[in-house]
């Protein structure tokens, strides 16, 4: 097939390219490199099954192409906040874009959404029929607010013009690949403990969340895709569940750093525990992800530690 996948130079979009070119099929990424970067995809450049397009998706395009996974917009608060009208634009007018494409293409189309959609929730686990707590007027409404409104796009699409759509609510997710910089808790503490730096918990480090590793993720992306008669959303995530606090310590005694814990001021908004219930995944998807923390976390260690030595 001849799959297009937007935001595809980012950390999740370039492990989703690796799986899709690895199964065969044609791999069209589009990015503007906002937050993406031609590392992270560099290795499928001479691959022929591959082909990258620069744009910016809130301007349209005309491809020809099957499947797209729509996953182009910031996805790190730091980078989501910096222009955070740029932000809603992505999510509105770029999905309205790609949902343009699929209806005239006739492809089927899987939204990237976000466990954002809850907020900061107030039923503990989430299931996908928990409708959230957003602050719509804070400074992170620009990112839940938009993927809001884009799966609303997505079923409308669907609803009026029979798009064939798929929704996956992706929790925090890690690997390699994260940008070195994007002030996700995992890419900085890994990259402070390695440093010797002083490791930034926010808040008094009480606040929950459950970290999946980015190859369970994909997997459970190509599921969706892949399943006839299910348009989600489904909640895709890890539920091991662990406080800031303690997985600062987990980082510290993984990378055998000297670096010490300190404390700063906790963002507004930030969510106080987050945790999927992914029974829907495990029953429509016969999904689950598999790959123990400590392995995730020693993979990204180990890719963060390269970056380290190679002093980029
Ligand atoms: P990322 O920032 O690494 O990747 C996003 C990619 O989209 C980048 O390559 C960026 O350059 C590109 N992009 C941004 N705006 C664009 C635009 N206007 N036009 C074209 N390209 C644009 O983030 P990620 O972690 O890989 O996230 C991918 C998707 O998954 C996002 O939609 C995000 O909301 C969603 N998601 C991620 C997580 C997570 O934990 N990583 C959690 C929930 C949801
Ligand atoms: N966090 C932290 N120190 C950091 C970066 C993040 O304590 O250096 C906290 C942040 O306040 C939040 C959690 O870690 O409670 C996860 O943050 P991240 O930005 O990775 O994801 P999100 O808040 O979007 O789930």
């Amino acid at each position: 097939m001849r799959i297009l996948v937007t935001g595809g130079a980012g950390f999740i979009g370039s492990h989703l390219c690796e799986r899709l070119l690895g199964e065969g099929h044609e791999v069209l990424c589009l990015d503007n490199f906002f937050t993406g970067s031609k590392r992270n995809i560099a290795q499928f450049a001479e691959n022929p099954q591959f082909e990258l397009v620069r744009h910016d998706i809130t301007e349209p395009i005309l491809l020809e192409v099957d499947q797209i996974y729509h996953l182009a917009c910031p996805a790190s608060p730091v980078h989501y906040q910096y222009n955070p009208v740029k932000t809603i634009k992505t999510s509105v007018m770029g999905t309205i874009n790609m949902l343009g494409l699929a209806k005239r293409v006739r492809a089927r189309i899987l939204l990237a959404s976000t466990s954002e959609v809850y907020g900061d929730p107030q039923v503990h686990p989430q299931p996908e029929t928990y409708w959230g707590n957003v602050n719509p007027i804070g400074i992170r409404s620009c990112y839940d607010e938009g993927k809001r409104v884009a799966e609303t796009l997505m079923m409308d699409y669907h609803r009026q013009n029979g798009v064939d759509i798929r929704i996956v609510r992706i929790f925090n997710t890690y690997g390699p690949r994260m940008a070195e910089h994007d002030g996700r808790v995992v890419s900085n503490f890994i990259v402070q403990a390695l440093k010797g730096e002083d490791i930034t918990v926010y808040g008094d480090g009480s606040q929950t969340r459950s970290f999946c590793y980015v190859d369970d993720l994909v997997d459970g992306l190509i599921r969706l895709m892949a399943c006839d008669g299910f348009t989600g959303p489904v909640n895709i995530g890890n539920p091991t569940e662990t406080t800031i606090l303690e997985f600062a310590r987990r980082i510290i005694e993984l990378t055998g750093s000297t670096s010490r814990i300190i404390y700063k001021p906790l963002p507004s908004d930030d969510p106080k525990q987050r945790q999927p219930d992914i029974t829907m995944a495990r029953t429509k998807l016969q999904w689950e992800p598999r790959i123990p923390i400590d392995t995730g976390l020693g993979r990204t260690v180990e890719y963060f530690a390269g970056l380290t030595a190679a002093g980029s």
